[in-house]
């Protein structure tokens, strides 16, 4: 019975830190940021680089975006510490290796 749980919760799980994964540098995010134009999320610091240091785009959706249409999502932010403590916690267990097989 508890197996069956942890099937259904692994994939929902993984899913969900893709969706809270940073595109850029492919972790979850740190200090998420929100692009106006677009909606598409990253870390603060790849892409206050990646708009620096390349074009002034969005590097998944090409619209353009400059650094003062970056503004901070706290309510991601906070899923991210909700979602990255479980993470470790669940990362603890023996089961390490099926993780990250689904992963
Ligand atoms: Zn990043
Ligand atoms: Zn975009």
């Amino acid at each position: 019975m508890q197996c069956q749980q942890w099937c259904n919760t692994r994939p929902a799980l993984s899913r969900l830190i893709q969706l809270l994964s940073c595109p850029l540098c492919d972790s979850l995010m740190s200090d998420p940021c929100v692009l106006n134009n677009c909606n598409h999320h990253f870390c603060r610091r790849c892409i206050e680089w990646s708009i620096s240091e390349k074009q002034a785009s969005c590097p998944i959706c090409l619209l353009p975006a400059w650094a003062k249409d970056v503004k901070s999502d706290r309510q991601i932010g906070t899923v991210i510490g909700c979602v990255s403590s479980m993470d470790s916690h669940i990362l603890q267990g023996d089961d390490m290796e099926v993780l990250f097989l689904i992963l």
